[in-house]
């Protein structure tokens, strides 16, 4: 035991490539948007972070096994990382989202929430604000799509629409006409058949 320590405090620093013996043992796992590569004690460093651009976080960059390994993992039907939401960059994209031009980093729009920044050639930084408001978009587009419920319909055992329901549009109609209706009684007087 106290041998191996030693061994331990006096191994290189740079990584150490894993062999073969330790090829089938290595664990992936998915941390947040990545895989982690556990590959034992044998091996430092130890833990290896590849991104889904198919790079190890390590000195060793897209060339590091734990990419193989990854690969292997996910060809064997392992559970995949989650794709970052669609205003997020962990790398200046390749091509503009909005004009698929040719994009440079651009340190200003750094965010944490929003990953690195970027410019567009052809449209500057309106097209990086552009694409931030994107998921905001499809996302009132979703809701314009669908009726948003106050109260939802009831449905009887046989499928028979028991209760229609109250949307939030039918409440702001019957409002207006509230509105519209006591405005009248205002001007004309109170008519109780109009
Ligand atoms: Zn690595
Ligand atoms: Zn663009």
């Amino acid at each position: 035991m106290l041998i191996r320590k030693l061994h331990h405090t006096i191994a290189p620093a740079q990584p150490l490539l894993p062999g073969l013996s330790d090829w089938g043992q290595a664990q992936v796992t998915v941390v947040e948007h990545a895989y982690r590569v556990d590959w034992g004690q044998g091996v430092r460093p130890r833990f290896h972070h590849v991104t889904k651009r198919r790079a190890c976080q390590c000195a060793l960059g897209p060339a590091c096994p734990s990419v193989l390994r990854v690969r292997e993992y996910l060809e064997a039907g392992g559970e995949r990382a989650p794709d970052y939401p669609d205003d997020y960059w962990p790398a200046v994209p390749y091509a503009c989202p909005i004009c698929a031009g040719i994009c440079d980093a651009y340190p200003p729009l750094d965010f944490t929430a929003h990953g690195l920044g970027w410019t567009c050639r052809a449209g500057g930084t309106l097209h990086y604000w552009e694409a931030r408001l994107q998921p905001i978009l499809h996302a009132r587009q979703a809701l314009n799509g669908q009726p948003r419920w106050v109260i939802p319909p009831a449905i009887g055992p046989n499928g028979e629409r028991l209760y229609p329901g109250v949307t939030v549009d039918d409440v702001r109609t019957a409002r207006e006409q509230a509105h519209a209706t006591r405005c009248r009684w205002r001007a004309e007087g109170y008519n109780p058949w109009s």
